[in-house]
């Protein structure tokens, strides 16, 4: 059993990002204190010695958005070979009957795939909020806590159900002062303003489409009256550009910077549909992007302008998105998407295996508006990913970074969050993750 008042020499690993530290980290507490430079010893006092000889060490990835209950709803039959809007409204009325247990389960669910995967810090987007979830982040919270991820969860909201002109059905929708009371309990409840904070909560209005500008606006208040972030879905379809200039006779960005939310506080899903000119300004606000390239494939949605929006000045981070447009949670296996998708807008020189694990780490670590996590550097939280070369498509591999993304790493083989191994020899601590997966088979068959 690992004592966290150690001091760890994480020892030589086979392949790391950051040449500082080929000869390994030292971990104390939560923080890294110390790079080893290669064929050198560490000048702390070192209690423990793990050799990373076999394992190539990266940054904990850092996930910026997701909908962990949709992990009920992966490979859906009403869904299937839908793009968004269609899409959405087949899955509403069946996410309308999600209940307290199917949100523990379902969280457990996505943050044990995301940790397999190298993941330790996770956004989740959860806007459902049907009568009887009212403790959803709640439970989220909990869940978190017990499996070690890092998390910030953002408190949804849906205002504008069908009656007032939006999309989703009225029995989904809340009234905006539930809304903004809840995300104010949510804040004095959990949020944590400090460097190594584990849970963070954020505000997000679902998209355009589903709530009111008063909300939108009222939320941006909030925000800033807290310090917490702001975050939605925007510009994800041509269906959405064409709902905005008929319900807001704006673009998506012009509606946005109406509602005070073109500021550093925000950080948007998807990003696809911007113009050169919106482009600009969302980088001159500094804007984030959280880019999720699974999902804009299956829905058909489109390609972000990654290099375009990060030349303007915004920061672009990675996001699986909900597990009913992915269809999965994994994390590394997300960056080797964004390799493949972007290089066939940017080219090959551009979009490197180094890139696409800058845009999982740093990257996604900037739009959660954090610079405590994200790199492996002296003072940072000791978050970091270990994977082995020993599975079958590896066999033969020349360059062991560069393999981890073009042969397809899938799982980690040990994962530390905050200084604390969470992941060992491929399986999570403490965790009896079959029972898990048949809870969530009996529950996603309640739901179908
Ligand atoms: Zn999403």
């Amino acid at each position: 059993m690992q004592n966290p008042n150690n001091t760890l020499w994480i020892k030589s690993p086979l392949a790391t990002l950051n040449l500082a530290c080929a000869g390994g980290v030292v971990v104390r507490g939560n923080t890294i204190v110390e790079l080893v430079a290669e064929g050198n010893t560490p000048n702390s006092q070192i209690d423990e010695t793990f050799d990373a000889s076999q394992h190539v060490m990266l940054p904990g990835l850092i996930n910026a958005h997701h909908h962990f209950y949709q992990t009920l709803t992966r490979a859906h039959p009403v869904a299937l070979n839908k793009e968004l809007f269609s899409w959405l409204t087949s899955l509403y009325p069946v996410w309308a009957k999600l209940q307290p247990e199917m949100v523990d389960v379902s969280t457990q669910i996505a943050l044990s795939e995301l940790l397999l995967s190298g993941c330790t810090t996770a956004n989740d987007h959860h806007y459902l909020f049907p009568r009887g979830l009212e403790q959803a982040i709640d439970i989220q919270v909990e869940q978190s806590r017990k499996l070690g991820v890092r998390v910030h969860l953002t408190r949804g909201s849906m205002s504008l159900g069908k009656d007032q002109g939006g999309l989703p059905p009225q029995s989904t929708v809340q009234s905006e002062d539930t809304i903004l009371t809840d995300s104010e309990r949510l804040i004095h409840r959990y949020h944590d303003h400090a460097d190594g904070a584990m849970v963070r909560v954020a505000l997000a209005p679902c998209s355009p489409f589903s709530v009111s500008t008063d909300l939108m606006k009222a939320s941006a208040q909030l925000a800033e009256q807290h310090d917490v972030q702001l975050h939605t879905h925007l510009a994800e379809t041509h269906d959405e550009t064409e709902f905005c200039l008929k319900m807001f006779g704006q673009r998506p960005v012009d509606y946005l910077e109406s509602v005070g939310w073109l500021n550093k506080r925000t950080w948007l899903a998807h990003g696809i549909h911007f113009n050169d000119e919106e482009i600009l300004r969302l980088g001159k606000a500094g804007v984030g992007i959280a880019h999720c390239p699974s999902s804009n494939m299956l829905l058909a949605s489109g390609q972000c302008p990654t290099l375009d929006l990060e030349a303007a000045g915004s920061p672009v981070g990675i996001g699986v998105d909900g597990s009913a447009s992915n269809d999965g949670s994994n994390m590394i296996m997300e960056v080797r998407q964004a390799l493949l998708l972007q290089r066939l807008r940017y080219g090959a020189s551009r979009i490197t295996h180094q890139k696409v694990i800058d845009w999982a780490t740093r990257g996604s670590a900037a739009c959660l508006g954090r610079d405590d996590i994200g790199e492996i550097t002296v003072g940072k939280q000791a978050d970091l990913a270990f994977f082995r070369l020993n599975e079958i498509q590896f066999a033969g591999a020349g360059d062991p970074l560069a393999a981890l993304i073009l042969c397809g790493a899938q799982r980690a083989d040990r994962v530390m969050v905050a200084g604390r191994w969470r992941v060992a020899d491929g399986c999570i601590e403490g965790l009896d993750i079959e029972a898990l997966k048949a809870r969530q088979r009996e529950l996603a068959a309640q739901l179908r």
